[in-house]
């Protein structure tokens, strides 16, 4: 029978050029091709690596460190087959040894139209990710505290599996939810649209979002606020509408943590739990 079907599949392929493309294939790619140290750049992902002056990141001939291939290369087989194929069609998956201040753990960059070919996409990933103990719940505190630091004490207490992979799978599909969302090569997911809980989506901010800017409305929930209470940030956790604080920020950080959360639940991540002083765990 399957022998049948694999004939039949062939037949269809060589008949007609554009079905042949229809046929599913399991592509097959190795993320170790993909990762290299981002050689020094005047410039960062955070300043657009100088927009109309633009300098391409380039791998530098630094070998990665064997531990830092060893997790991402981990993290890539834990990651189910779309986002596999996500991370594939990356130019380059960077570790970034900038130090810089304030540097973002993690950054996902994509060529404007005026920007070398306009079509190649990048992620990176800190160095500062291996020169501290980080875990998935270490780095989801971390956010959570920044966004929320009228909260003390708020946590993201237990997850399991809990470690340095899930935390740079974790990393990797936040910065390409950004990628791709602003150039429209969306993941096949079937997890969010702008108009779910969105009251509109105005014209997207410049191209490096700042961490923490918000800049939407929403339709049920009083709208991000730096200053929010315990009992707001329970609220936000407690509704079911939100995938994290982070997501409450904009459609945009939304889109990010909508498919970075149903990718890590298909990628084994089997729960997280969130603590808030004077309310009960949620996970
Ligand atoms: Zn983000």
């Amino acid at each position: 029978m399957r022998a049948n079907a694999l004939v039949a599949l062939a037949a269809i392929a060589m008949a007609t050029g554009a079905e042949a493309a229809d046929v599913p294939r399991v592509r097959i790619c190795s993320i170790e091709t993909k990762l290299a140290m981002l050689a020094p750049n005047p410039y960062t992902a955070s300043n657009n690596f100088g927009g109309n002056n633009y300098v391409e990141p380039q791998p530098s001939k630094t070998p990665v460190n064997p531990v830092y291939r060893q997790d991402v290369v981990a993290a890539f087989n834990i990651a189910p087959q779309d986002f596999k194929d996500a991370l594939c069609a990356l130019n380059q998956v960077f570790i970034d040894p900038n130090p810089g201040d304030g540097a973002p753990l993690g950054w996902g960059f994509w060529e404007g139209r005026n920007q070398g070919t306009g079509r190649k996409r990048f992620v990176g990933l800190s160095e500062r990710v291996w020169q501290q103990p980080f875990n998935l719940t270490s780095l989801e505190s971390g956010i959570l505290t920044a966004l929320a630091p009228r909260v003390r004490n708020a946590r993201y207490s237990s997850a399991f599996p809990d470690d340095r992979v899930m935390a740079i799978l974790s990393l990797l599909v936040h910065e390409l939810g950004h990628v791709a969302y602003r150039t429209g090569a969306r993941i096949p997911r079937e997890c969010f649209t702008d108009t779910d809980s969105w009251r509109s989506v105005p014209q997207r901010p410049a191209r490096f979002v700042r961490f923490g800017l918000a800049w939407a409305k929403h339709k049920l929930d009083p709208d991000y606020s730096q200053t929010m209470d315990a009992a707001a940030l329970y609220q936000v956790h407690a509704s079911g509408r939100w995938a994290s604080l982070f997501s409450f920020l904009s459609p945009e950080e939304d889109f990010a943590e909508t498919l970075k959360i149903s990718v890590l639940v298909d990628a084994g991540l089997r729960s997280l739990q969130v603590e808030i002083p004077g309310y009960q765990g949620l996970d």
